[in-house]
């Protein structure tokens, strides 16, 4: 044991007189107990002890900033695999929806016997093509519409109806793949984005199940999924807890312990 497994110095005297020591047990344990895997060393010698921020690229210090600082980049990719781990149960589940596709109802109420699952929305800007009106409420884009079409013909209309529709099949979806098959307490909301005739549409309801009519089933999709989705939710955690609880503020506040 006569070298710094971290920075690779030489321990003992050196030529120049001064000798380095490693750091004592209990500050080496320390140091080790916060570092990630990757990052811990056998030994750590003195000069790793020290907490000023120093231009060697092997100082345990200046390690561990770059590895934090790459926290982000890590929880940005292991955020994009989740979403790609998604999109393809996604897609799997989306094979079956067209079975559901007549049979999921939409109720502005929350009907007897039904069991929620979850909130869902969507929303769509559509070119209604519409002058412009300051309405944010659908009685007074209703009548702006129709004075539209009364003017122009019966385009527009066509464009909002689409929009209703476009909306309302997502949200069927957004049902669907949560194992639903019926949507409840449905709001629909419009804004007019800045007066140039484009319109938010915003709706959205509670994802349920009637046990009457047929459920959607995904255990077996799901299943061969659930694993390495749960390994990168559990990364991910695992790398947002180093990024807040191990900050570097905190590893220097460590290394300026040690002994
Ligand atoms: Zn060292």
């Amino acid at each position: 044991m006569n070298r710094c497994t971290n920075c690779d110095v030489k321990l003992g005297p050196t030529m120049i007189g001064k000798e380095i020591k490693p750091l004592s047990n209990s500050s080496i344990d320390k140091i080790n107990e916060f570092l990630p895997e990757e990052l811990k060393s056998e030994v750590f010698c003195e000069r790793c002890g020290l907490h000023q921020e120093r231009v060697e690229m092997y100082h345990i210090y200046v390690k561990y900033k770059r590895y934090h600082n790459n926290l982000d980049e890590e929880i940005h990719k292991i955020r994009k695999e989740e979403a790609e781990a998604v999109a393809n149960l996604t897609r799997e589940k989306m094979k079956y929806f067209i079975n559901f596709d007549d049979l999921i109802k939409f109720y502005s109420y929350v009907p007897s016997n039904i069991t929620p699952i979850e909130l869902i929305e969507s929303q769509i800007i559509v070119d209604s093509g519409m002058w412009s009106t300051s309405s944010d409420n659908l009685d007074a884009l209703w009548s702006a519409m129709h004075d539209k079409v009364a003017r122009d013909g019966i385009d527009s209309k066509n464009k909002i109806n689409e929009g209703f529709s476009n909306i309302k099949d997502l949200l069927k979806r957004e049902c669907f793949i949560r194992g639903g098959n019926t949507v409840v307490d449905i709001k629909y909301n419009f804004s007019e984005l800045a007066g140039n005739g484009k319109v938010l549409f915003h709706i959205q309801g509670t994802a349920s199940i009637n046990p009457e009519i047929e459920i959607p089933k995904f255990d077996n999709i799901e299943k061969k999924y659930s694993d390495s989705l749960s390994k990168l939710i559990n990364k991910r955690k695992e790398v947002f807890n180093r990024k807040y609880n191990y900050s570097i503020e905190n590893f220097v506040e460590l290394i300026k312990t040690t002994t």
